[in-house]
């Protein structure tokens, strides 16, 4: 056992886990029976604990344990009562913000202080949707016939939810929270590889009032405990966020069973910079957009689309930020950029920097980085094509691609020439290009002279290989809700007739 170990066991502890990932079933932890995964730390490389794939009859007792709570969820209880359990869930979120962030920087290898914006951006998730609950409602409709007609919006019932490693806790917030304040039950399966704080977070909310049962969580793999809970007959939608590959394969199991999705994929965000640009700001926010979180992000500014006339003075400043961003211990209070998260994404990040200088890519990388672990050191690429491979394919890595435009429309065919389109910023002084760019490119969000801002209030999702549906804002209280049409006939005769409908 490693010291890391030690202080992730401690933290688990005082959050009344045990010494291992387990699932979270009707309020009761429970190991699973499938093969053996390890926990490992990035900023190491060691393995931490090992713990036992949830598989598939794990999952099928949480979907049953998820129906039943939903129903007496969304039919015993106002919807001012839901809200202010939530309220109660983001209180003992804030009150147990240090073990949260302890456990998601060893396990998921991010940064101690990012964590604690995630966990507090968790908190806010909560009291948002919180807002939600009592307001939920239809509208009466002047039909044509005289029938009176108003509409319900009605939970769907349990959903699933998929999620991935590079935000763990609060992926699990921005889909539960308003998945649980429109009035279903939730099975949530996390990465196998960062599962504990979302087990942390659902038993933190049944201790601050949340009903057993109605959030199930399943430590395991995807083709295992995933695929049966995608297949169980009680869950009405599935909502995943991750790869585009893993998302093709979740769709299409959920199109089996005539099952509805969400997906929240990848991406090969532009950030466009212009001439006129305060290059100072456009620097900064270059870098946050790619180098923070280790550029483990699918909004990450990958493709840096700079004026041509600016282009080398540009990437000079960026290598000069690059070399002053302080790498090191997720766990230590000063660090702003850790490891990668795992081994799989690590070697993925190499192959692509060295694919990039097999395509003739200029490569200027960061001075110094630490020698073990998973650390890779920021990258910059220039002098390729946005073609190349490089500026491609999502890396999910601290590595950018800088290419050179010539003027608007060039800028804009470069922005929209990727298979996604997620995201997308400009800097620029002109209001009036800002706005052209915001309507020409491709993108669910777009910033003009910002990068990275989102908000629980505000819809996200992207479009082709990014995915489809929306998360956050009332967009998501219309993902997680269906409407039903009510008619009444007050006719004093009856009106039945046969061909209302065909
Ligand atoms: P991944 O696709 O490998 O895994 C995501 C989840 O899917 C994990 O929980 C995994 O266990 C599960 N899974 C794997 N195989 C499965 C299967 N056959 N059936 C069901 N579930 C299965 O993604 P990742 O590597 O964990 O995360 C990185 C990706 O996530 C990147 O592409 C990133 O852009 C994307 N992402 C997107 C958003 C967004 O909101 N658009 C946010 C964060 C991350």
């Amino acid at each position: 056992m490693t010291d890391r170990t030690d202080i992730l066991r401690r933290a688990m502890a005082s959050l009344e886990l045990g010494g291992r990932p387990q699932s979270l079933i009707n309020g009761v932890l429970v190991d699973g029976a499938g093969v053996p995964i390890d926990l490992v730390d990035p900023f190491t490389g060691r393995v931490l604990m090992s713990y036992p794939d949830a598989d598939a009859p794990l999952a099928d007792l949480a979907c049953e344990v998820a129906q039943t709570a939903q129903t007496a969820w969304a039919t015993e209880l106002t919807g001012a009562q839901r809200g202010r359990i939530m309220c109660d869930v983001a209180r003992a979120v804030m009150a147990h913000i240090d073990p949260l962030a302890t456990i998601e920087a060893i396990v998921a290898g991010k940064p101690v202080r990012d964590c604690r914006v995630e966990i507090a951006k968790v908190a806010e998730m909560f009291t948002y949707y919180a807002g939600w609950a009592d307001k939920l409602h239809g509208a009466v409709i002047p039909v044509p016939s005289g029938h009176l007609n108003y509409t319900l919006r009605e939970p769907l019932g349990v959903v699933f939810q998929i999620t991935p490693w590079n935000a763990p806790v609060f992926t699990a917030g921005w889909q539960i929270a308003p998945a649980i304040a429109t009035g279903n039950g939730v099975v949530i399966k996390p990465s196998e590889l960062t599962p504990v704080t979302t087990v942390a977070l659902v038993r933190l909310a049944e201790q601050a009032g949340l009903p057993r049962g109605l959030v199930n969580v399943l430590c395991g793999l995807g083709p295992t405990a995933g695929q049966a809970a995608i297949a169980h007959r009680a869950v009405r939608k599935v909502v995943f966020v991750g790869s585009p590959e893993t998302g093709r394969r979740v769709a299409m199991a959920a199109a089996a069973a005539l099952k509805p999705v969400v997906l929240e994929l990848g991406g090969k965000s532009a950030n466009i910079v212009f001439e006129d640009a305060n290059l100072e700001h456009a620097c900064l926010g270059a870098q946050a957009a790619i180098f923070s979180g280790a550029g483990q992000s699918c909004v990450a500014g990958s493709r840096l689309l700079v004026h041509r006339s600016i282009h080398d003075a540009f990437v000079e400043m960026l290598s000069r930020g690059m070399n002053r961003i302080k790498l090191g211990d997720p766990l230590d209070e000063t660090t702003e950029v850790g490891p990668i998260s795992n081994a799989r994404q690590f070697t993925h990040v190499t192959d692509m920097v060295n694919a990039a200088k097999a395509d003739g890519a200029a490569v200027l990388s960061r001075e110094t980085c630490p020698p073990q672990g998973y650390f890779v050191v920021p990258t910059i690429l220039h002098g390729l094509s946005n073609d190349a491979r490089a500026a491609q394919t999502e890396i999910f890595g601290p590595v950018v691609s800088v290419i050179a435009f010539s003027d608007e429309a060039e800028a804009v065919a470069m922005a929209n020439a990727t298979e996604f389109g997620l995201a997308g910023a400009v800097w620029t002084a002109d209001v009036g290009r800002a706005h052209r760019m915001a309507a020409a490119v491709r993108a669910g969000t777009f910033w003009i002279n910002s990068y990275k801002a989102i908000h629980v209030s505000s819809p996200f999702g992207g479009s082709l290989s990014s995915g489809y549906g929306r998360s956050s804002g009332t967009d998501a209280l219309m993902e997680y809700t269906a409407s039903k049409s009510v008619w009444l006939d007050s006719a004093p005769e009856p009106r039945i007739a046969f061909g209302y409908v065909s």
